[in-house]
């Protein structure tokens, strides 16, 4: 006789770069697995794959090869609120007296800052349309042992370009070569290719807010916290 099979629940989310509303699931045992196997690896590649394969197993709906780096924090943060516990406690040093005080975290309260604006104006008539760049993209490049870091930068920024246009015309990307892209972007001067490299800098991140009062010296703490490897303790 087949043993019996457990219901698991169902919630909703909101990708954060797209605004599409999906549902998912907690991560069970198996995605736990490949969770701390990827951890005892120490690998950033490993790591990466592991949480986008969770992702894929419980956010079915989701396309992962389009995530980017803050839509996978955020995504990860609410599924391990409803796997592990919304609660985390992190330990985080005081700003006056550098003491360590354990603070508790709610996963639930996770969010993203701001998302910049795609559109890049290079000249009055000119610009570019940007999209943010995937975890596959930079994982894409980081492969490439071949290539320079210069070369991953321009690779991640050319594959990054959704649009350009000028006065009468919207080029989109996916219809030019990757060397006709890299020619335009070659041919911009150096204040403008430092606009494009502000867009890729000014990232989203996801990020929690902390409110604290330091036990050894009283300090109030009103803060921030960034990156998703430091929600978990
Ligand atoms: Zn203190």
């Amino acid at each position: 006789m087949a043993l019996p099979k457990l219901n698991t629940p169902k919630y909703n989310l909101k990708v954060p770069s797209t605004g599409v509303e999906v549902t998912y699931r907690p991560y069970l045992v198996r995605e736990e697995k490949i969770l701390m196997i990827a951890m005892e690896s120490e690998d950033q590649k490993s790591m990466s794959q592991a949480l986008l394969d969770i992702i894929e197993s419980c956010t079915p709906d989701v396309s992962t090869s389009k995530l980017t780096m803050f839509d996978v924090e955020y995504i990860f943060a609410k599924l391990r609120a409803k796997s592990v516990g919304e609660t985390s406690e992190v330990s985080v040093k005081c700003n006056n007296c550098e003491a360590d005080n354990k603070v508790k975290v709610n996963l639930e309260d996770v969010s993203i800052t701001d998302l910049p604006n795609t559109k890049i104006q290079l000249t009055p008539e000119t610009g570019l349309v940007m999209r943010f760049p995937s975890m596959t993209d930079y994982t894409d490049v980081q492969n490439l042992d071949s290539l320079s870091n210069v070369d991953k930068i321009f690779a991640v920024i050319i594959s990054s370009i959704e649009s350009i246009y000028d006065g009468e015309n919207l080029y989109n990307a996916n219809a030019h070569t990757k060397e006709e892209l890299t020619e335009f972007v070659e041919s911009l001067n150096t204040e403008q290719f430092k606009l494009i490299q502000n867009f890729l800098d000014s990232m989203p991140q996801a990020y929690v807010k902390l409110k604290y009062k330091c036990t050894e010296c009283g300090h109030d703490h009103d803060m921030e916290l960034k990156g998703m490897m430091n929600f978990f303790g």
